[in-house]
């Protein structure tokens, strides 16, 4: 199995742009890749220099640190667009996965015996074989939907923060097939459509669904309200990455906890990590106000409640359990 890193488009966009310093910025999965792209952008004329912090989507462009290195151009890898403006030229090499899905489609099928409408959803890495996948479920005589609300750059896209393509459709489908790899994108589907959810993974040609999952993600989230009830001191975590600081929403909930008499300090920082926090042992319990991969993958090793927006807010009582699950688990609405 391989990815397209697309070498030669790289190679003739640095000849073309002529920058003089690029910096090069990949997902963690492909760092290792890091030296020879950056053999390809030397030989092409510029001074290579990759970004070594963890990169986990096109909300992290590394705008600031192109900045701070005089970087004239960002080649980013693995994602699509997310921020408007950028004024530094970034080029997107999205990352076309070379792997067959039809083992994991197939594999798929028992357990989407029971259904007849299946919406299709995907990350980037493999929207160029959601037509293929499209046509194995119709052949298994299925018919298929595959949402397009606008907000990605192509139809069936989800991200981890946003499943407005899978809510496009939600409604005419019995179940969503996440053609992926991991479990986060197609637990974040269930949980945003309340729809069952069957993983295809191509990678390790298996699939599977997730609502035990589910089920399980829905008791921690409970039990982590729950738990910060008894909290007096909260940290409202401010995130310094481009696509994910939400000062104003960070400013607003520390204002209603306030309002009920609780104690509440913006916390900034760029990566959100069981030792960072750690440091603030008078901090009772958190908000993310940024990426849910913290809430929803990484929640139990912060040994204290780690809320996402709306969560607060079924805290503080201004929204209730069934609405959040209505509204969407992990975006802000305020
Ligand atoms: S899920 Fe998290 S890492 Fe991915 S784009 Fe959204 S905020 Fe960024």
């Amino acid at each position: 199995m391989s990815f397209d890193l697309e070498e030669n488009r790289l190679k003739d966009e640095i000849a073309k742009r002529k920058p003089k310093t690029v910096l090069l910025q990949l997902p963690e999965g492909l760092k290792p890749a890091a030296p020879r792209l950056a053999s390809i952008v030397q030989e092409a004329g510029a001074l290579p220099i990759v970004s070594s912090d963890p990169c986990y989507g096109a909300c992290d462009l590394a705008v600031s640190a192109a900045k701070i290195l005089g970087a004239d151009l960002i080649v980013h890898y693995g994602h699509t667009p997310m921020i408007p403006n950028v004024d530094v030229p970034t080029l997107y090499i999205e990352v076309r996965a070379h792997v067959s899905v039809k083992e994991a489609v197939t594999n798929a099928l028992q357990y989407l015996e029971s259904w007849k409408k299946i919406g299709l959803i995907t990350t980037v890495q493999h929207i160029h074989q959601l037509d293929e996948t499209k046509r194995l479920l119709e052949n298994a005589g299925k018919t298929v939907f595959v949402g397009d609300a606008g907000k990605q750059k192509y139809a069936g896209q989800v991200l981890g923060c946003d499943f407005s393509n899978a809510k496009a459709v939600s409604d005419d489908v019995e179940v969503f097939l996440f053609v992926g790899g991991g479990r986060f994108h197609a637990i974040g589907a269930a949980l945003a459509t309340e729809k069952p959810t069957v993983i295809a993974d191509p990678y390790e040609q298996i699939a599977y669904p997730v609502h035990e999952q589910v089920r399980r993600i829905l008791m921690q989230r409970w039990g982590n309200i729950s738990a910060a009830k008894v909290a007096k001191n909260f940290g409202v975590l401010v995130i310094l990455k481009s696509g994910q600081m939400r000062l104003q929403r960070a400013i607003i909930i520390k204002e209603k906890l306030e309002k009920q008499g609780l104690k509440a300090t913006l916390l900034a920082l760029r990566e959100v990590t069981p030792s960072a926090l750690m440091q603030f042992s008078g901090v009772d319990a958190f908000v993310n106000t940024a990426c849910p991969r913290l809430s929803l993958d990484d929640s139990p090793n912060f040994g204290k409640p780690l809320l996402s927006i709306n969560e607060t807010l079924v805290l503080l009582g201004e929204m209730k359990w069934e609405e959040l699950l209505k509204n969407g688990w992990f975006e802000n609405a305020t």
